[in-house]
């Protein structure tokens, strides 16, 4: 059934195949059963790798490797017990690797998902939102401009339909679809234009379509029968740590093939020496380090879902920390985008309208006293075009509240408006298409920022407009006044003017309309032709108060050197209005147009780009130069977008932010971050986790830098000053097991430091390790080495053996490290300050790794097996005075760079 040749077949008979309904779509029960029977609509990638793979992975390292053969020789000539321990050390360091990898690709997974594309169906007669994988054949799915066709269909309707197909076909040029066709013969894919097809992009117009065939049957699927699973790029962090992570593996070479050196000459037996130098070599080369730091980047990223946004790309993340400036729509992020019609101007009188939200109750008044809508003719035609020219939907929500019925818009609130607006007069859309249904469209788009539809009047037809007040004005030739249809005049064109200013500096968005008479309905309306010499009716302004939380967002960002930059289609007293109250704007000159922006040049604009804070009407083409100019000022810019349009912009900005609510399916998947809630606060909650992450990751690269550069230096000193090897093979290594991850880990959950908002924002190209970590990586490894040297030292002279003395030393040096990991939690704040236990992962991990200590101390057994001594509370005394060393070392360094 799935490869038949669906676009040979009437609609009807497509229906009847797929046992679906044309209008209400399938039902719910019948989707489930079908997707039962046809599975996901997904196309299936190359799969994953499996755990045991992962583990093989773990032990492909050279040194893992040295080690193991190392230990098998020592087996070999009798040394059973501690041979046989490494490798289980080396084991169940390679399963930790295993479950923090695959935690960290488990968790990308799911941010994945939750990016994964919807689709909109009528399923049981209602239009639903459902994600694309869920859809089955015989599914009735709605298309519109900028969405991704989710499946193989069978067009049923279409309206001046055009569907991008290169990704399938390569042609470049839009295909003109139309469902009405029917083919006879066989046609190819690029020809077949009563169908639309998966992973292709709808650039005008809408559409209907019966889904015919899902996941691996689509004709995607077919050419793609193994896809490649999407391999994520490493972010420049990544790659940087990488680079670092290769440095220092050398140089630990280097130093360990010395301390081995050094060791032969002072006699040490070469099998000993040799193990000590490896063991070294592995707990000192932090190799957990990359898989540390994507499960960071991921749990941050799923923090950042609970404050709405989802991040798509690893890298964005980075970003976000060092963004400089953020440009945002205003409709929608900066504001509510729950418009309410309260002004509306005809005929030369300003009326008011009561009422709030969706409810379509109010009355009208002019001059403060009531007036009946019904009563005046220049209302009713300005309410009925807008209502007609119109995509949204008023419904009942189904939920009462206070006793009252609440209710809800389908579709876009700006059109919302509009459609309450004329129920509260008494005009229903339901009512009028049944003698003025839609014939034909020119569908919205924020370049011509007006809509035309086309009506039958009387005996001939009529085109009802919409749009932006300028640009209607300027296309109007007619007015209709007191009833008549007269030439417009300049004292005309001066009032509405006067009119539309005196509502936008009230913060309202206005749109103005109009009509023309039309001969014809036009098979492909030209907007040229027909949206020209109209009829203009009037104002009708509506309010979209600013979010408030967008406001407190605002003064966060200037505090965190970010400049907040508004880019809106809307009118400049509009966009001022609402810049005002938002605190964006202390002084109006820093206003450009459109208009005004078409006469700059290049580098003029680069300049103006400096300090404007607000763009207003605006259209997609010049976000993409506004981006280029605060690019090339040096900024690092991050940008909301939601049209198809916008795609270019999103893609040259740092970060395109895509509109989770509103925005198209090419917006979303061109950006690198969705807001799920389509608002500007979740922008800058984004760039504060971004932030907290970037730190974090620097304080765990910190702790471990210091940790294991003291490891090395303990043992490198000692053999120098012709000391015993303070620690065995495998008290290095059980050291490594126990330090390296769990608090490594517990530093990258750190909640944020106080002052995360107060400090300018990071150079993209700093160094992750800055000159000031590298003297406080000195410091620390310094002191650890001195305090562990000097605990070994003292043990040597004052207990009996080298035995107790490594014990000393063993303990003294993992205790240091744990205390280590809680002085790294800030790099300038106290420990004390940020309170001692308040990461409780930091506390959990430490207690579990100072048990594994005291357990190889206490278990007889296992004494034996580590070559510790048992320790009393008189031992411990020292080993706690001189762990304590870097400790101290450590928050008193942390005074001196808080006091610079
Ligand atoms: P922002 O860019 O901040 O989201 P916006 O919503 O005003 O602002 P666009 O959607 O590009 O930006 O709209 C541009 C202009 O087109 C609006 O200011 C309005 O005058 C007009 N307009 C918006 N929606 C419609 C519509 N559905 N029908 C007709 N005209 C519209």
């Amino acid at each position: 059934m799935e490869n038949k040749k669906w676009y040979t077949l009437e609609k009807k008979d497509v229906s009847k195949v797929l046992k679906t309904h044309l209008e209400n779509g399938l039902s719910s029960e019948q989707a489930q059963e079908k997707l039962k029977s046809h599975g996901y609509n997904e196309l299936v990638g190359k799969r994953g790798q499996t755990i045991w793979e992962m583990l093989l992975e773990q032990f492909k390292d050279f040194l893992v490797l040295i080690l193991i053969a190392a230990s098998l020789v020592s087996i070999l000539i009798g040394e059973v017990t501690d041979s046989a321990v490494i490798i289980l050390i080396v084991i169940l360091n390679a399963v930790l690797g295993v479950i923090q990898e695959s935690r960290a690709s488990k968790a990308l997974e799911a941010l994945k998902k939750m990016a994964a594309p919807e689709a909109k169906v009528i399923r049981d007669g209602h239009i639903k939102e459902i994600p694309a994988r869920e859809l089955v054949p015989g599914d009735l799915v709605l298309l519109e401009a900028g969405n991704y066709v989710p499946a193989d269909l069978r067009l049923v309707e279409s309206m001046n339909l055009k569907i991008d197909e290169a990704s399938l076909t390569g042609e470049s040029v839009p295909v003109e679809k139309n469902a009405d066709i029917v083919f006879q013969e066989e046609v190819p894919l690029g020809d077949r234009t009563n169908s639309a097809f998966m992973g292709t992009v709808v650039s005008y117009g809408r559409g209907k379509g019966v889904v015919v065939s899902t996941g691996m049957n689509t004709e995607i699927g077919m050419i793609a029968e193994m896809l490649e699973s999407y391999q994520e790029e490493d972010t420049p962090l990544q790659k940087k740590l990488a680079e670092l992570g290769k440095i220092l593996g050398i140089a630990s070479l280097a130093i360990c093939g010395v301390v081995f050196l050094l060791g032969l000459l002072r006699g040490v037996p070469v099998l000993e020496m040799f193990m000590t130098a490896v063991s070294l070599a592995v707990a000192a080369i932090p190799e957990g380090l990359p898989a540390i730091v994507t499960i960071v980047l991921a749990l941050g990223m799923q923090r950042m879902v609970k404050r709405h946004s989802i991040i798509k790309k690893l890298h964005a993340v980075e970003t976000l920390g060092s963004t400089t400036v953020i440009c945002s729509d205003k409709t929608g992020t900066l504001t509510q985008n729950e418009m309410t019609a309260t002004r509306i101007y005809t005929d030369g009188k300003m009326y008011s309208l009561s009422g709030e939200g969706y409810r379509p109750y109010g009355e009208f008044t002019f001059d403060n006293s009531k007036i009946d809508p019904k009563a005046d003719a220049h209302l009713q035609l300005l309410l009925t075009i807008g209502t007609l020219c119109n995509d949204a939907k008023l419904e009942e929500s189904g939920t009462e509240k206070d006793n009252e019925k609440s209710w809800r818009i389908l579709g876009d609130p700006t059109e919302g408006a509009l459609v309450v607006a004329a129920a509260k007069a008494g005009i229903y859309t339901s009512d009028l298409e049944k003698t003025m249904p839609r014939l034909q469209e020119i569908p919205f788009d924020s370049d011509r920022k007006r809509m035309t539809t086309f009506h039958p009047a009387g005996q001939g037809y009529v085109a009802y407009i919409k749009g932006a007040p300028d640009v209607m004005l300027n296309l109007s030739t007619t007015i209709y006044k007191s009833g008549k249809v007269v030439p417009i005049t300049d004292e005309d064109r001066k009032n509405i003017l006067e009119a539309n200013h005196h509502m936008a500096t009230q913060a309202l968005r206005v749109l103005a309309i109009a009509y023309k008479d039309v001969n014809a309905i036009p098979q492909e309306p030209d907007p040229a032709d027909i949206e020209k010499d109209m009829t203009f009716v009037g104002l009708i302004g509506m309010i979209d108060p600013a979010r408030p939380e967008a406001r407190e967002a605002i003064r966060v960002c200037k505090g965190a050197g970010i400049r907040p930059v508004m880019i809106t289609g809307d009118y400049k007293d509009t966009a001022v209005a609402i810049a005002k109250e938002l605190g964006m704007l202390e002084d109006e000159s820093r206003v450009l147009t459109g208009a005004e922006l078409d006469t700059l040049s290049d580098e003029e604009l680069t300049a103006a780009a400096k300090d404007v804070s607000v763009y207003a009407r605006v259209s997609p083409v010049h976000k993409l130069k506004i981006v280029d100019a605060i690019k090339k000022n040096g900024h690092i810019v991050a940008m909301t977008g939601d049209g198809v349009n916008d795609a270019p912009a999103l893609k040259k900005a740092d970060i395109g932010v895509a509109m989770g609510i509103t925005g198209t399916d090419v917006a979303k998947e061109t950006a690198d971050m969705i807001l799920t809630d389509d608002n500007f606060a979740s922008i800058v909650a984004a760039v504060e986790e971004g932030r907290v992450i970037y730190s974090n990751i620097r304080k765990f690269i910190f702790f471990l830098l210091s940790c294991n550069i003291a490891e090395i230096l303990i043992i490198f000193v000692a053999m120098l000053i012709g000391l015993p090897v303070p620690l065995k093979p495998i008290q290095l290594l059980w050291l490594n097991l126990l330090t390296d991850a769990f608090p490594a880990l517990a530093l990258g959950m750190e909640k944020k430091e106080p002052n995360i908002m107060n400090r300018p924002p990071r150079k993209p190209d700093e160094p992750i390790m800055d000159t000031r970590m590298k003297w406080q990586i000195a410091i620390q490894s310094t002191f650890m080495t001195v305090s562990v040297l000097g605990v070994f030292i003292y043990a040597l002279k004052f207990t009996n053996g080298v035995e107790a003395a490594r014990t000393y030393a063993f303990a003294t040096l993992i205790f240091s490290e744990l205390l280590r990991a809680y002085t790294s939690r800030s790099e300038t704040y106290s420990v004390f300050s940020i309170g001692f236990f308040a990461n409780k992962f930091m506390v959990g991990g430490t207690v579990i790794s100072f048990l594994l200590l005291l357990i190889v101390l206490y278990v007889p057994y296992l004494r034996g097996v580590f070559d510790t001594t048992f320790l009393s509370f008189y031992d411990w005394d020292i080993i706690v005075a001189f762990g304590l060393i870097p400790f101290v070392a450590a928050e008193v360094s942390k005074i001196f760079l808080r006091r610079n």
